[in-house]
């Protein structure tokens, strides 16, 4: 028997050969939900310029610090600032200013009246209240300093970022684009959803699964469906795709059966490796590059939870490099286990889960056809190779399926 190779093992050779897309300008919403591929610096200070916090009246602090209920100051008002509308740029001791929020201080001003403090007069103004000195004037800088760095390489633009990045005038910023994955089903026994079924025939629930497995990582998913059992009919399939995809995801026909045509088809047009990776499920397992574009490709099995599996394990990563995201992998994180359980020794073992609140309850059955229990599963855990039993309450390993990182 050929020998298993560790998980490990594997993902290395995968993230060995895959290499991050290339860089280029994207317009700012484009790149949400992206690593950025830059370190943007602050072209300038934000706020942009010293700017009223509050609609009142900019005034100079010492014609107003006795201004009290008993004793109301009056100034004579000499103009209005609205925000956008900065006509007026300066003004002199003994006067007010009428400012609205965001609107440019006026150069003498040392304070803003807010209106409530106020009789909101529009030749003359009372105030009977006194700011304190700089009080409800926004600095220039004090959010955010020139040079400052404003997102770094690698953060994942979100709604936060995004705003930032328009805030400082980024209109464009450098990101890789999302990885276009081009997902095909083998299989003679399979037909689309919402189609007849034959008393032989099952729907084909890997394309679906895997392309919104896909989308779920940031990819965009080219679905081909299925296509049958037949060597030269997947040939042509698959080069018809080529042109459009980043990645290649396959799944059924890496068995040992005998019309296991991805594994055939693939030793003549595709520098591969097939072979077993010591897991279960996922234990066949294909990936290489295929074309003259090398566009790598991976050849999952077709039971739908080792398909499952195999791309959390292994395209997962895959998808997260090619984007410039990190970690790679999923991280695990530790769990209670409700119920103990045995596990093949020399395999790793991805057992599904129901982890909730730091503890975690196996579901189902081990039948890799148990598409059921999968749905009903939200983490998986994780028992390694030389670990053939658990008991209630030992500490284990889970990946989250739901979970971003
Ligand atoms: P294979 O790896 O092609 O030998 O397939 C293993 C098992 O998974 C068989 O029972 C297939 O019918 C089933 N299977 C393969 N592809 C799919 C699919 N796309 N959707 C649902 N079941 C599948
Ligand atoms: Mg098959």
């Amino acid at each position: 028997m050929a020998e298993l190779v560790p998980v490990a093992d594997h993902v290395a050779r995968i993230l060995d050969t895959i290499e991050p897309l290339g860089v280029y300008g994207q317009s700012l919403l484009d790149a949400a939900g992206l690593p950025i591929a830059e370190d943007v610096v602050a072209p300038m200070p934000l706020p942009p310029f010293d700017n009223s916090a509050m609609d009142g009246y900019a005034v100079v602090f010492h014609d107003v610090a006795d201004a009290a209920e008993d004793h109301h100051v009056h100034l004579p008002v000499v103009g209005e600032i609205g925000a956008g509308q900065a006509k007026l740029t300066a003004m002199s001791p003994g006067t007010a200013v009428k400012i609205m929020t965001g609107a440019p201080m006026p150069s003498g001003a040392d304070a803003v009246v807010p209106y409530e403090w106020t009789d909101r007069g529009v030749a003359q103004v009372q105030i009977h209240q006194p700011p304190k000195l700089g009080q409800h004037i926004r600095r220039a800088g004090d959010d955010v300093e020139k040079g400052e760095v404003l997102v770094s390489e690698g953060t994942v633009l979100g709604p936060r970022q995004i705003g930032l990045l328009a805030a400082a005038g980024r209109a464009e910023v450098q990101a890789r684009p999302r990885p276009r994955v081009v997902v095909m089903s083998t299989g003679s026994e399979l037909r689309d959803p919402g189609q007849p079924l034959s008393r032989d025939s099952i729907f084909d629930a890997n394309s679906f699964m895997l392309a919104a497995a896909v989308r779920a990582a940031g990819g965009i998913p080219f679905r081909v469906g299925s296509v049958p059992d037949d060597r030269a009919g997947f040939t042509e399939a698959l080069h018809d795709q080529l042109v459009r995809a980043d990645l290649v995801v396959t799944s059924g026909g890496v068995s040992e059966g005998d019309y296991d045509v991805v594994k055939e088809a693939l030793r003549d047009t595709g520098t591969m490796w097939f072979g077993k990776v010591a897991m279960q499920p996922g234990k066949p397992q294909g990936f290489g590059v295929v074309g003259d574009d090398e566009v790598p490709i991976f050849t999952l099995p077709g039971n739908p939870v080792s398909a499952y599996v195999s791309f959390q394990v292994f395209v997962l990563p895959a998808l997260r490099k090619l984007q410039g995201h990190r970690p790679h992998e999923r991280p695990t994180r530790t769990a209670r286990l409700t119920h103990g359980f045995t596990s093949p020794d020399g395999r790793a073992q991805f057992v599904r889960a129901d982890y909730d609140s730091s503890v975690v309850t196996p579901v189902g059955g081990h039948g890799s056809h148990l598409i059921g229990d999968l749905a009903s599963s939200n983490a998986l855990i994780v028992v390694p190779e030389d670990v053939t039993s658990l008991k209630p309450g030992d500490s284990v390993q889970v990946l989250l399926l739901d979970e971003a990182y």
